[in-house]
């Protein structure tokens, strides 16, 4: 791995670091954790995460675990936890034998909860939720006790043991922490900290009827790892006091909860229970849809690890919420495309161009430079023959003012080929379309370079009709039309860009490009960045879209527009 991919930036978490360091608090040990719920795909939000507790560990010496939060095993999939562990390591990161789960610690968050009843900070409360949630109060005004609240010791420790025995239905009886009903901040309000739930676990199967809440489980968890900074998003700050109560409560090794704004895209959404939503209603093809802001959406759309890397680095990382213009992810893999990904020609909207006065049955082998950003990337032979394609944009039978490209009687220049000249258009009778132009071309151009000094306007690319291979092409733009779907709720449907895919099945591509492996990124010269998709057969590859060649970033004033 280049050491430039991991350039780091100062943000207030490393000051923090840095700080607690020379401090010599936790000994100047620093661990992270990346703590993903296998409730889904990892999606472009988690990548900042994941490049910030990966790389806050690389950068101090430290260590970062991967630890699945599967305490819901309602909505857990095993599937989803290989996918995850896959995004995180084609991102550039490992976990070492550092692999954890929260369904790990069951027993022993189970014994933790005891320990709380035995101190009489929690009990075994027979409200509904429903009715925990009326007893709750509101932000202006206090909760009510639980008329279960004060219960004996004894009577809760054989209630919650009865609990785990399965004894009582799905939803009958929770433990509470007994904290304050009146606190301001509702999360203390004495917290439900393990519900019933007869549901089989992807990892514990029947062993368990009873789970832990995210709140209990989280910092145990990052205290039983010895986690020294606990990176999470902004929402959970005002989970932090209880975060903190637990763990105070329990006398146990205390980590650091320090919360950072999350990432928020334009033009899509970062839930990934809207992401569900779009896959289960058919709207997308499943999450590695190239539309998709999934981790395996990005890859298959022809997204590098180190762009996205990159990407999240130039977001840095911050306590204030806002948006960044997804023009700014697309900056990022042009960047990166332009200096790595081979040029090749390939013609998307095909037109039919046949050189009059070259020979029938000539066929030259022309050089065409691979990469000119890398002179390494050496030059390779395309066929040109009298039959050719150009792209239908690139002729115009009556041209307006600055139309440069080809069109009766208009010089132009073939990349790496010929210069050629219209000299008229073949028609279909019934309909009038433009089936055929025919041009001459001069042989002394060959190479594309003018013998005499003599300029033209425009340089087309083009492949050879007895050599081209046909090739799906699939276009894509922003899955919303909305510039924050964030904001919209749940009918996502009703925001959704209805042109965000088109496919063209009969492009013409150079045959280089007959077999090309699926996750091979090329730039089509003029036209874009595209990848390979895996439904690509020999002889009939399909191409995505990565991202045109116009880079609207540059035009963004300002870039991070503020919420
Ligand atoms: P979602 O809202 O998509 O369901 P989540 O927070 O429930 O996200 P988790 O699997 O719990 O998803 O997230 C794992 C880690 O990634 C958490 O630490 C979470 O804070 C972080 N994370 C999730 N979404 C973002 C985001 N958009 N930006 C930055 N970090 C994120
Ligand atoms: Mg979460």
């Amino acid at each position: 791995m280049s050491g430039d991919a991991f350039r780091h930036t100062s943000d207030f978490i490393r000051h923090i670091i840095r700080e607690d360091i020379k401090a010599g608090r936790n000994s100047g040990r620093v661990h992270t954790r990346f703590p993903p719920e296998p409730n889904g795909y990892l999606h472009i939000g988690h990548a900042k995460s994941i490049c910030l507790n990966f790389g806050v560990a690389r950068e101090f010496n430290g260590l970062c675990n991967l630890r699945f939060d599967d305490t819901n095993p309602s909505r857990e999939e095993a599937e989803y936890v290989e996918s995850i562990k896959s995004d995180v390591r084609w991102l550039g990161f490992e976990w070492g034998d550092r692999l954890f789960f929260a369904s790990d610690y069951f027993e022993q968050l189970y014994r933790y909860a005891v320990e709380l009843i035995r101190a009489g900070l929690a009990y075994v409360c027979d409200l509904s939720a429903e009715e925990i949630r009326r007893y709750r109060g509101t932000l202006t005004s206090p909760g009510r006790e639980s008329p279960y609240r004060n219960r004996t010791v004894e009577e809760n420790l054989d209630l919650f043991e009865r609990m785990r025995a399965g004894e009582f239905g799905d939803g009958s009886r929770t433990l509470r922490a007994k904290i304050d009903m009146s606190a301001g901040n509702i999360n203390m309000r004495d917290p439900v900290i393990y519900r019933i739930q007869h549901t089989a676990h992807h990892r514990t199967g029947d062993k368990w009827c009873i789970y832990p809440m995210y709140d209990f489980a989280h910092c145990i968890s990052d205290s039983i790892e010895g986690i020294t900074h606990s990176l999470c998003t902004l929402e959970f700050e005002d989970h932090r006091p209880l975060y903190d109560w637990f763990l105070d409560k329990l006398g146990i090794f205390h980590p650091q909860q320090i919360e950072f704004a999350r990432l928020n895209l334009s033009h899509t959404v970062m839930s990934k229970r809207k992401l569900l939503k779009l896959v289960e209603e058919g709207h997308v093809r499943g999450w590695d849809d190239p539309r998709m802001p999934t981790i395996s959406g990005l890859r298959r759309r022809g997204f590098t690890p180190a762009s996205i890397r990159n990407f999240c680095e130039r977001i840095g990382v911050a306590r204030r919420d806002s948006v960044v213009d997804i023009a700014l992810l697309e900056h990022c893999i042009r960047e990166d495309l332009n200096r790595t990904a081979p040029r090749v020609m390939a013609v998307l909207r095909p037109l039919k161009v046949v050189i009059v006065n070259y020979p029938e049955d000539q066929v030259e082998e022309l050089d065409a430079v691979n990469n000119p950003e890398d002179p390494g990337a050496g030059t390779r032979k395309v066929p040109f023959s009298r039959v050719l394609y150009i792209e239908r944009d690139d002729f115009m039978e009556e041209p307006p003012a600055k139309f440069y490209r080809l069109s009766p009687g208009r010089e132009v220049r073939l990349r790496y080929a010929y210069f050629i000249t219209c000299t008229g258009v073949v028609k279909d009778e019934r309909t009038g379309d433009i089936t055929e132009v025919h041009c001459t071309y001069d042989p002394r151009t060959r190479g594309g370079d003018s013998p005499d000094g003599r300029k033209v306007r425009a340089t087309l690319h083009w492949v050879s009709a007895l050599h081209a291979v046909t090739a799906e092409v699939r276009l894509y733009s922003h899955l919303f039309a909305t510039a924050d779907p964030g904001e919209i709720g749940d009918d996502l449907s009703a925001h959704l860009n209805p042109d965000s895919l088109e496919t063209l099945r009969s492009c013409r591509v150079e045959p280089s490009l007959s077999d090309a492996p699926p996750g091979s990124r090329y730039q089509f010269e003029r036209v874009g960045y595209f990848c390979a998709d895996p439904d690509s057969a020999p002889g009939r590859p399909v191409f995505n879209r990565t991202v045109t060649l116009r880079d609207t970033w540059a035009k963004i004033k300002g870039g991070i527009a503020a919420r």
